[in-house]
């Protein structure tokens, strides 16, 4: 059960306290999407229920129950888009439900960082004063999307990388016939092993790549290479687009993280494109390109469901192709 995780410090001290009884009421899991924040909390919450020797045993009743899904003692809220208050007061009402089963009633709360102001505020009285059986857990990819005042009341838990040895070490036992793959898969994930997999069990990875790259070398040249790669990040895709903008833009900080490698000497990751990278980075500057990653770091970040994806998108496109031409260029 979650073997990658094992050699990961956050799991770790998580579980050891599960198994010496000493767990606190508010955790904030903290780290970048796929870095395992939920698999951790779903184990965290089976090992603190289980009432076998080694937590979490697998065998005993609560284990099984987390295994199938149906343990009554876990609430989960949150993993789609938006979290309204109506998700968080349905949640406090079952946090003051008695746990059946065993002594911790046990909330978990994907990606906080989709709560809005009025979800945080119905969260705030619970999360500071939970029932005295309860335990909450938060997961963020950023704290500072949560209030201060939830932020100074979780124990914070942060989730840190893997190395590239580890997750090349995981991803060969796992996925043995795509060995040739995983030098590059291990490197290009930058120690999120979610990315990993999510690459290797996509057969379109190398595909959409590809268009990315193709159309991200255009942004050197006429105002039409903006169309086209928008066209790369889904934005004529209607429906369907923003679920998939995340590969979307690791696809293109991949490119610009190359493009500052070669001007710096550093070790380039999309190797087998590297001719086509060297041919956009000798007509750009570092500095428009630091430029265009800061800038779409930020549209990424702000990003979220209700907004008009194609929109953002074209906008932001159009500001990092005059950050490569100048603003004088356009026509
Ligand atoms: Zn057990």
């Amino acid at each position: 059960m979650g073997n990658y995780l094992t050699t990961q410090k956050a799991f770790r001290s998580l579980i050891a306290s599960a198994r010496s009884g000493n767990v606190r009421q508010a955790y904030i899991f903290e780290g970048i999407k796929g870095i395992g924040k939920y698999t951790t909390a779903r184990i965290f919450a089976n090992a603190i229920h289980c009432t076998g020797e080694n937590k979490p045993c697998g065998v005993c009743p609560d284990c099984k129950k987390h295994i199938a899904n149906t343990h009554s003692d876990l609430f989960v809220v949150g993993g789609g888009g938006q979290i309204k208050v109506e998700d968080i007061r349905q949640m406090n009402e079952e946090l003051y439900i008695k746990p059946a089963l065993s002594s911790r009633k046990i909330c978990i709360v994907r990606n906080a960082d989709n709560m809005n102001n009025d979800a945080q505020n119905a969260l705030l009285k619970s999360f500071e004063e939970p029932p005295a059986y309860a335990v909450i857990i938060l997961l963020s990819e950023n704290i500072k999307n949560l209030l201060p005042t939830i932020r100074s009341r979780g124990n914070k838990v942060v989730f840190e990388p893997f190395s590239e040895k580890e997750i090349s070490e995981y991803l060969l036992r796992q996925y043995p016939l795509k060995k040739d793959a995983i030098p590059f898969v291990s490197l290009y994930s930058g120690g999120v092993i979610g990315r990993a997999t999510d690459i290797l069990e996509n057969e379109e990875f190398f595909e959409t790549r590809n268009k990315m790259f193709r159309a991200i070398a255009t942004l050197t040249g006429d105002r039409m290479s903006i169309f086209k790669l928008s066209e790369a990040f889904g934005a004529k895709g209607g429906k369907g687009a923003f679920e998939n903008c995340d590969l979307y833009f690791d696809l293109f900080a991949s490119f610009m993280r190359d493009v500052l490698a070669i001007k710096t000497g550093a070790r380039v990751i999309n190797q087998d494109m590297s001719a086509l990278i060297e041919g956009f980075c000798a007509k750009v500057t570092s500095s428009s390109v630091l430029s265009i990653i800061e800038r779409t770091a930020k549209v990424r970040s702000e990003l979220n469901v209700s907004m008009k994806y194609e929109l953002w998108i074209v906008n932001m496109l159009i500001n990092c192709w005059e950050d490569i031409n100048g603003k004088g260029s356009r026509s």
